[in-house]
């Protein structure tokens, strides 16, 4: 079976809502193993909402549709599926009846335009008991199931489970069963290499890679009739994508980079300081979005200034007017201070610059210097020349601090 979704509305063509509607179902729609052709976003425009009505219904045997249903003049949908039928609209005595109790229950006053939420097309249905006051619509359109529901996010979910999902998993059809892998470390083309074989497109269970913020995460997508099958030859993907990729590889699905480090430092029973100047404190930020982060975070410093790194973490005043605030002494001294001063067994520090000004030929914007100090061995200083602007480069900053610290625990 294969399905379109059709996301409707001003503010989604003009880039001021984002389609989490389309996602949210076209991921549901997976697990279904309902295979969406396409996407369509449509302006609040009756003609274009049933043109594209009714080109779905030829490419699709299910039409999934959002938004448009509210009581306002931009709402057009039911009006430009009744077009795309044939037919009239009607109104719908319970539906009138709904929204007049949900009205009541409320001490609300129902205005008059609020009674179109009860107009159904004619030869359509209206779904019953609406979270909302919309109610959603199910029609037949050249034997495609057209679903409509409302744009708003929870009230669609509500519909969507209850009236629309339990239709579908009674079908036959593929049983998919995905996952993805997040790596950090290397640049996409890179993974890309190290998979070989694996990422050809024609593959099942198929391996794909998207990077986002820095992290590349290697997708796997396994179709088969057997829901056993589907879930063996996944895990058996993952293991030789495991493979190819090493420890490149940090974590699984929403796993986080500071939510593996936390695993690991608690399960030793240890602890981790941080000293960050250029990014700020996103590093304790990452890390304290982790529950339970108390256990192995002991805290840290965001040493902007370069007092601030002298005063707080013992960097010599001669040692930054030597090499400068953003160089490998300097952030061997942060961590080096950091760890002393707090009494943990681990400590990050991070000095770089992050743009867009204060770059110069030896020292460009994106030179970051991260530093490791650690109870158990000699501090370490790594280089990196980050891409990307202030945004991009802060973020990755952070993220190679902990992976550096996560490589050390993992003895990589
Ligand atoms: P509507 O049903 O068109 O009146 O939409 C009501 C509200 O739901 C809109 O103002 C948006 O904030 C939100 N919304 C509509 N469509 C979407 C969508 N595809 N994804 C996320 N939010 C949406
Ligand atoms: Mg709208």
């Amino acid at each position: 079976m294969h399905a379109v979704i059709i996301s409707i509305g001003d503010e989604l063509v003009l880039g001021q809502t984002v389609d989490t509607n389309g996602a949210y179902l076209s991921a549901q729609l997976a697990e279904l193993g309902v295979m969406t052709r396409c996407h369509e976003t449509v302006a609040d425009e009756r003609a274009d909402i049933a043109e594209a009505l009714r080109r779905a219904c030829e490419r699709a045997e299910l039409v999934l549709v959002t938004g448009g249903l509210g009581p306002t003049d931009d709402d057009l949908t039911r009006f430009a599926l009744a077009d795309a039928m044939g037919c009239g609209l009607i109104e719908d005595a319970q539906a009138v009846a709904h929204i007049e109790r949900f009205f009541a229950a409320r001490n609300r006053t129902m205005h008059a335009r609020n009674r179109v939420q009860a107009m159904r097309p004619a030869d359509a249905a209206l779904l019953s008991d609406p979270p909302g006051t919309a109610p959603g619509i199910h029609a037949k359109l050249n034997n495609t199931d057209v679903w409509v529901m409302p744009g708003v996010p929870w009230e669609m979910k509500a519909i969507w489970l209850k009236h629309v999902k339990p239709t579908l998993t009674a079908g036959g059809g593929r049983v998919i069963r995905a996952t993805k892998l997040n790596t950090f470390g290397k640049g996409e083309s890179d993974v890309a290499a190290l998979l070989g074989g694996l990422a050809e497109r024609d593959r099942n269970p198929l391996v794909g890679t998207t990077v986002a913020e820095g992290v590349v995460s290697v997708r796997v997508r396994s179709a088969f009739d057997d829901a056993d099958e589907a879930q063996r030859r996944l895990g058996a993907t993952v293991a030789a994508v495991r493979d190819a990729l090493g420890d490149l590889v940090y974590g699984r699905d929403d796993e986080t980079l500071a939510e593996v480090l936390g695993a690991l430092l608690k399960a030793r029973g240890e602890k981790l300081a941080t000293a960050e100047s250029c990014t700020g404190g996103m590093i304790g930020q990452m890390l304290t979005a982790t529950a339970g982060s108390s256990d192995w975070y002991a805290g840290g410093w965001v040493t902007y200034s370069n007092d601030m790194k002298s005063h707080q973490l013992g960097v010599r005043p001669e040692l930054i007017e030597q090499h400068g605030a953003v160089s490998k002494p300097v952030a061997r001294t942060m961590a080096e201070g950091a760890l002393e001063k707090s009494g943990a067994d681990y400590a990050l520090s991070v000095t770089g610059i992050a743009g867009p000004t204060g770059g110069t030929d030896e020292k460009p914007v994106g030179t970051v210097w991260l530093g490791l100090a650690s109870r158990h061995t000699e501090t370490q200083t790594h280089h990196r020349c980050l891409p990307g602007d202030r945004a991009a480069i802060r973020q990755r900053a952070s993220l190679s601090a902990l992976n550096l610290l996560r490589l050390q625990l993992i003895g990589g």
